[in-house]
């Protein structure tokens, strides 16, 4: 069994399957280690699908790296002759003067993107559903948005890793790793231990264990993704509706995507929807995966309120894992300690967008040091 690489990456999830692809088709000797089987839902990337959108509320220094994205997105779809984006098209609503829609509008200002503003009581003619969202709120609609198949992006960044000569181990948690004076690094899992020039460290909730001393400022949170079975449920096929986002006061950010079709993904089948506030702060190795009332309730009460014509019988409810920082900005960089050990982690709830163009940071910073693309902002103690 071959034990030294150019390359390992500690966690084959979201950002550890992109980097795998970028790196291997690099040419780099690359090995993959997961601790669990390869696409899971006991992380973060679980749940058949992911928002997308350019006009970022959260902060428009995204907007360029979300560029970048939309373009490896694509580059991989035309590679593999599948597609993994759908532009859907997003609606926002929010009460006027709401902060989350001024950040959309900021965004689109500043990069010229297309926003539409459009006429709350139009929209909710055109859309139904959203038949509770009050008539004075304001609404935008920005039409180069949509979502993404989150289980076939990263099946699609592993086979392509694979077929560029990766290798994924499953199963095979890594338990710590050093680096030599010579600069190599020992990589040791509770199977075995490999050596390597370089390492990536994309571990998302389990980050905190493997960061090498570093003490990055991360809490992991419990949320929950609900699927409903609304009254008429052809109107909320994609291709029927967009995907939607609701700021309220209490719950910050309500958000769901059109109902795929079954071709499009073997997942859970159903309207599907979230809260993006933070749940309970949890440890990623003890999540109660229970589900209760109060977890139900997440998403339910803005069927109640917003959308009561889709609240009809729960047809599936996941728990999935948020590791937050601070500010809900990423962190990208090298390792305080070693140039040859570079990490990404913090994803906040927001970043499997942006999955194709990490993979690519990754691979410049492993490999070069550096990057072209501005991750400024989100180097480590940003
Ligand atoms: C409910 C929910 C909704 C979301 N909605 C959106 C959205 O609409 N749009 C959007 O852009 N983003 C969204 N996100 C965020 C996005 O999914 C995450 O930011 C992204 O998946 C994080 O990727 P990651 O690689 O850090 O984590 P993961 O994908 O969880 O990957 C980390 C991997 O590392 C492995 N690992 C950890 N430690 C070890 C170890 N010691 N040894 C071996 N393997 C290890 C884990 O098992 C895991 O597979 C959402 C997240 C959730 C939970």
């Amino acid at each position: 069994m071959q034990h030294t690489y150019d390359c390992i990456i500690v966690g084959g999830g979201t950002m550890g399957a992109a980097a795998a692809y970028h790196l291997a088709a690099r040419g780099q000797k690359v090995l993959v280690l997961e601790q669990f089987d390869f696409i899971h839902a006991l992380g973060s990337h679980g749940g058949q699908s992911r928002l997308i959108r350019k006009a970022y509320f959260e902060h428009p220094d995204y907007v360029p790296l979300l560029l970048r994205a939309y373009e490896n997105w694509a580059d991989l779809e035309h590679k593999t002759g599948q597609q993994v984006y759908f532009q859907s098209g997003i609606l926002y609503f929010g009460a006027q003067g709401d902060t989350l829609l001024n950040g959309t509008k900021l965004s689109a200002q500043l990069y010229n993107l297309p926003l539409e503003v459009r006429n709350t009581v139009e929209s909710k003619r055109q859309y139904p559903m959203f038949s509770g969202v009050p008539d004075d709120w304001e609404c935008l609609f920005e039409p180069e948005a949509g979502f993404l198949l989150a289980e076939k992006c990263m099946r699609l960044h592993l086979q392509g890793a694979i077929q560029l000569g990766a290798t994924l181990k499953a199963r095979e948690k890594v338990v710590e790793w050093q680096e030599s004076s010579t600069g190599n690094i020992q990589v040791t899992t509770d199977k075995a231990t490999y050596t390597c020039a370089k390492l990536v460290l994309t571990a998302g909730a389990w980050s905190a264990q493997v960061l090498g001393g570093i003490a990055a400022p991360l809490k992991v949170t419990r949320q929950i993704l609900g699927w409903a079975q609304p009254a008429d449920y052809q109107s909320y096929m994609n291709g029927r509706m967009p995907c939607w986002a609701i700021s309220d006061a209490e719950a910050g950010l309500y958000y769901g995507m059109p109902i795929l079709q079954h071709e499009d993904t073997a997942g859970p089948l159903g309207f599907k929807l979230g809260c993006h506030k933070h749940g309970a702060v949890v440890d990623a190795d003890h999540v109660d995966r229970s589900i209760s009332a109060a977890d139900e309730w997440t998403f339910r009460r803005c069927l109640e309120q917003y959308m009561p014509a889709a609240n009809g019988e729960t047809l599936s409810i996941k728990t999935c894992l948020y590791t937050n920082t601070p500010d809900e900005n990423f962190i990208i960089d090298l390792h305080p300690a070693s140039k040859n050990v570079v990490f990404a982690c913090g994803f906040s709830g927001h970043g499997f967008k942006f999955a194709s163009v990490v993979g690519e940071v990754l691979a410049d910073l492993a490999l070069d040091g550096a990057t072209s693309l501005p991750i400024g902002f989100l180097r480590f103690n940003h």
